[in-house]
C-alpha cells in the first residue's frame, strides 16, 4: 500500500513514522512545500522518499493532506489534477466544515473523507514530529450526509495500527465540540497568560499556573487559522464561557455558595 502525505511538519511527520513504524508493506511519500523539508523528512525517516512536486503522490492509495487548512484548496487543486480513479483522499485539519465543502470540487468528492486526529502538541514542526503521537486518542472522521465509507477501510485500519481509535462525527457536531474541548482552550490559555503576565510574576508560579498557561504556547499561525475557520461555534463557546465566568464573579464577589461553586466545578472535570 502507498500512503502520500501532503505538508510534512507536526502532523505529516509524526504520521509518516507512525506509519513507517508499522512494518508492513506501505511505502511512505511525501511532499513539501520547500526542498530543504522534504529532505528533512526524508532524513528523519518520517518518509521513504519526498519532493515538492504533487504529481510523485499519482500513483498512491490513500494520499492524506496535512497542510495548515488554509493551503488545503490550492493542494487539493494540485491533487485534482493527478491523483488516479478510486484513490482515497483525506485530511487532518483541526476544522472539518470548510474542507467538507472544498472537497466537493475535487474529481470524485465520494473518494473524499475529512478526518481530524485529536492529537498534538504545543510546538509544530517537522522537528516535533513523534511516532506515538496518536496513540490512545480519538481521531474523528467526518462523513457527507449518507457517504458510503467503504472505500476507507484500509484507511481506517491503518489509523487503529497506529493506536488511534477511529470516531464518526458529522462536520458540523465535529466543529462544535472542538470548539469547546480545543479552542476555546487555547483562546482562554493565551487570554489567561496574557492578563496575568503584566500584573504578576511568572517565576513564583507553581504547576497549576504552568499548566493554566501551557497552551498559550502553541502555534499563533495554526491558532488564528482555527479561529477564522471555526468562527461561529468558537464565539458560541467563548460566550457561554464568559457567562459563566461572570457568574463567578458574582458569586466570588458577594461570598456566595462559593464552596458549591468549587463542587460543581469540581464535579464537571469529571
Ligand atoms: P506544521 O507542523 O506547521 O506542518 C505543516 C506543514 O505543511 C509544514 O511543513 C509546511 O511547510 C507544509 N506546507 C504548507 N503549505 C504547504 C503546501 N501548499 N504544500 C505542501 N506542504 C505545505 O503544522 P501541523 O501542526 O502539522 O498542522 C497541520 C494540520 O494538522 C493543520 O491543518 C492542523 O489544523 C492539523 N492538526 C494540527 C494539530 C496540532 O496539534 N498541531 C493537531 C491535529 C490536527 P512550510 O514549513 O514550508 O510552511
Amino acid at each position: 500500500m502507498r500512503v502520500g502525505i501532503v505538508g510534512l511538519g507536526l502532523i505529516g511527520g509524526s504520521l509518516g513514522l507512525a506509519l513507517r513504524r508499522l512494518g508492513e508493506s506501505i511505502e511512505v511519500r511525501g511532499v513539501s512545500r520547500r526542498a530543504d523539508a522534504a529532505t528533512a523528512a526524508q532524513q528523519r525517516g518520517a518518509v521513504h522518499r519526498a519532493s515538492t512536486d504533487v504529481r510523485d503522490l499519482a500513483d498512491c492509495d490513500v494520499v492524506v493532506v496535512a497542510t495548515p487548512i488554509n493551503q488545503i484548496p490550492s493542494v487539493f487543486e494540485g491533487l485534482a489534477r493527478v491523483v488516479r480513479a478510486g484513490t482515497v483522499v483525506t485530511d487532518v485539519a483541526s476544522v472539518k466544515r470548510p474542507v467538507l465543502a472544498w472537497a466537493r470540487g475535487l474529481p470524485e468528492p465520494s473518494q473524499f473523507l475529512g478526518g481530524h486526529p485529536v492529537a498534538g502538541k504545543e510546538r509544530s514542526g517537522l522537528d516535533e514530529s513523534d511516532a506515538t503521537l496518536f496513540r490512545g486518542e480519538p481521531w474523528i472522521f467526518t462523513p457527507g450526509d449518507g457517504q458510503e465509507l467503504t472505500p476507507f477501510d484500509d484507511w481506517f485500519r491503518l489509523v487503529r495500527a497506529i493506536g488511534a481509535r477511529p470516531r464518526i462525527l458529522s462536520a458540523e457536531e465535529h466543529d462544535r465540540q472542538m470548539a469547546f474541548l480545543s479552542h476555546l482552550a487555547f483562546t482562554i490559555s493565551t487570554a489567561y497568560a496574557q492578563t496575568v503576565r503584566p500584573l504578576a510574576d511568572p517565576d513564583l508560579g507553581g504547576p497549576g499556573y504552568r499548566g493554566m498557561v501551557r497552551l498559550a504556547e502553541g502555534d499563533a499561525t495554526l491558532y488564528e487559522d482555527i479561529t477564522v475557520a471555526n468562527r461561529g461555534p468558537l464565539v458560541e463557546a467563548i460566550d457561554r464561557f464568559t457567562d459563566v465566568l461572570r457568574d463567578y464573579r458574582e458569586r466570588i464577589d458577594h461570598a456566595e455558595r462559593v464552596a458549591e461553586l468549587f463542587r460543581e466545578g469540581a464535579h464537571a472535570a469529571r
